[in-house]
This record gives C-alpha cells, structure tokens and sequence, in this order.
C-alpha cells in the first residue's frame, strides 16, 4: 500500500511526528528510507490480516524496525515492549496540552511564591509557566 503525501503528513501528523510504539523522533522527509536515522513507515494499529483498515483512525506512523518486529501482534503489546500505553499526542492535542501545562505550571509557580515570598511570585509564575508550555507533554503527563 503506497500513500499519498498528504495522507503520509496526516499520518505523521497523528503523532506530531513519533513512533506511536517507542515514541522515537521520526524524518518526515525519510519515509520508506530503510536503515536511514528517523526513517518510518505506516503502520496498521489492527493488522491488515485481521481486518484492519485503510483509514486514517487505523494508521500510525512507526520506525520501520518497530513496524516490522510489531507483524501481526496487538499494539498493546507493541507499546508495552516499551512501557508505553498510548500513541504520543497528535500536533492538537500537543498544542492543548502544552497551554493547559502552561497554566498549570504558571499556577503552581505562583502558590509556591506566595508560599515563599510573595516577590518572587511573578518571576515563579512566569517560570512555571515556561516549564510547563516548552516540555514535551508526552514526557510531563503520566499515561
Ligand atoms: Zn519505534
């Protein structure tokens, strides 16, 4: 099965660019390119040979050695492998997660100047907020 480039970026997109089973950093310009850094392929969360599907809500984007160690088990047991239980954030969903971090780190930078001196509160704030919006959401939130 060959995709198009736009469904190759929608895909990609799902993920906002990373393996959906070990969650590694892939190169959108290395689709297919087998034994390249950051190269990946699309992958079927249900196996084509158990009915799996063509549409998007079945498709992931994986490097090509998960991919293929991957075959026809679950994805459940795929992630697992890596302790992994879910596909990383797709690129909105990212961008929710980081400005809802944000706030949080924001609030909690502020109850602990308060707590601290009520000087520092802004600075905290404002450094919580920072901390909360710049990390990888998939590395802050527990999942
Ligand atoms: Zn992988």
């Amino acid at each position: 099965m060959r995709f198009n480039v736009k469904r190759q970026q929608q895909i990609f997109a799902r993920t906002s660019g990373y393996c959906h089973i070990c969650h590694a950093s892939l190169d959108f310009d290395k689709y297919g390119a087998v034994g390249k850094s950051g190269a990946w392929e699309v992958e079927h969360s249900t196996p084509q040979a158990k009915g799996g599907t063509h549409h998007l809500n079945n498709l992931y984007p994986a490097c090509i050695t998960c991919n293929r160690a991957k075959g026809d088990n679950s994805t459940r047991s795929a992630r697992a492998k890596y302790g992994k239980k879910r596909a990383p954030l797709s690129v909105r969903k990212r961008r929710h997660a980081k400005i809802v971090n944000g706030v949080k780190g924001s609030v909690l930078g502020a109850v602990v100047g308060i707590v601290v001196s009520v000087d520092v509160s802004g600075t905290l704030a404002i450094v919580g907020l920072l901390i909360g919006y710049v990390f990888n959401p998939d590395k802050l939130n527990k999942h």
